[in-house]
């Protein structure tokens, strides 16, 4: 399986474009040692010549011209890229199905919660009908439904599944204070060859006992990397919320991510999703280096793991 880290980054990305925090500016000014990254999505394939999006990045026509194997090839009109599979409705997750819109008609794979959302509070998929059409795959995650197993037509070589992460739905959604289940997913990926397997949850707010057994049963954890600690906006001066109120659980502390990472057998723990108010940013910062010194990776912009 190969996975391509289109994006690292948090929403907003990292410079954000308004934010004059310490790290924000200190990148911009060429004073602090940290990579620029856009906001998160990964291309997942088994045979190199297929490609599924996870989540669409609203800075994914930036990010499909820097990677040379999302490109056309053969036919006047062409893209490697067969699917995309969404984790949730939030923007920076959702807003780059909009610039598919030349392509063929989008194989998009999603909960009916998402779903909704996606053709009431942000229509983005009836907006879509008016240019390439969207083909809705249902990912039977609902009520009682907490998980689901699929597989991708043009992607074979693939076994997905879904399972019901705790979260909420995004501040527009007309359910926004009436949380369900499927207002998030986390996928675990199997390559049907080999049998390894990659868990992806760029937001994972708790991580309960169906959480640590998908992530113990993958090769690659691909996590949650937005916060540092809890209440990071706040102590910066950047907003009123902390971690948890996002969605997000922190790295730091003895419940902590870090901590989470800590006993499982994966052989590549890697961060994603990543503010730009997260102190592992800098690459000279104690945070960093602590990650490091777990054998925790940090993911950048073009990043390529293969398993
Ligand atoms: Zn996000
Ligand atoms: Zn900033």
């Amino acid at each position: 399986m190969k996975i391509l880290v289109l994006g690292s980054g948090a929403g907003g990305g990292f410079p954000q474009w308004n934010c004059n925090c310490a790290q924000c500016a200190g990148q911009r000014r060429g004073t602090t040692r940290a990579r620029s990254r856009t906001q998160s999505s990964i291309a997942v394939s088994a045979d190199g010549a297929h490609w599924v999006l996870l989540n669409a990045s609203p800075d994914l026509g930036a990010q499909i011209r820097t990677q040379p194997a999302l490109h056309p090839r053969g036919r006047p009109r062409d893209t490697p890229i067969k699917a995309v599979v969404l984790m949730d409705a939030q923007i920076d997750h959702v807003a780059g199905l909009l610039s598919l819109r030349e392509g063929p008609p989008i194989e998009l794979y999603c909960t009916p919660c998402v779903f909704e959302d996606l053709t009431s509070g942000l229509p983005v998929l009836p907006v879509l009908q008016h240019y390439c059409g969207v083909h809705w795959h249902l990912l039977p995650v609902a009520g009682e439904e907490r998980s689901a197993a699929f597989h991708i037509d043009a992607l074979p070589g693939l076994r997905l599944h879904a399972m019901a992460i705790a979260g909420r739905a995004p501040p527009y959604s007309p359910h926004r204070h009436d949380p369900a289940v499927g207002d998030n997913i986390a996928l675990l990926v199997e390559d049907v060859a080999t049998g390894e397997r990659l868990f992806y949850a760029p937001g994972l707010a708790h991580i309960g006992e169906a959480e640590r057994a998908a992530m113990a049963a993958a090769s690659c954890v691909l996590v949650d990397g937005t916060f540092w600690t809890d209440d990071e906006m706040i102590a910066a001066g950047l907003g009123p919320h902390t971690a948890a109120d996002l969605g997000h659980l922190p790295q730091s502390g003895v419940r902590g991510m870090v901590a989470a990472l800590a006993p499982l057998p994966a052989t590549r723990k890697v961060l994603i999703h990543i503010n730009n108010s997260n102190p592992i940013l800098d690459e000279d910062s104690a945070e960093h280096h602590e990650l490091r010194r777990h054998g925790v990776e940090i993911a950048h912009d073009g990043m390529e793991i293969e398993l």
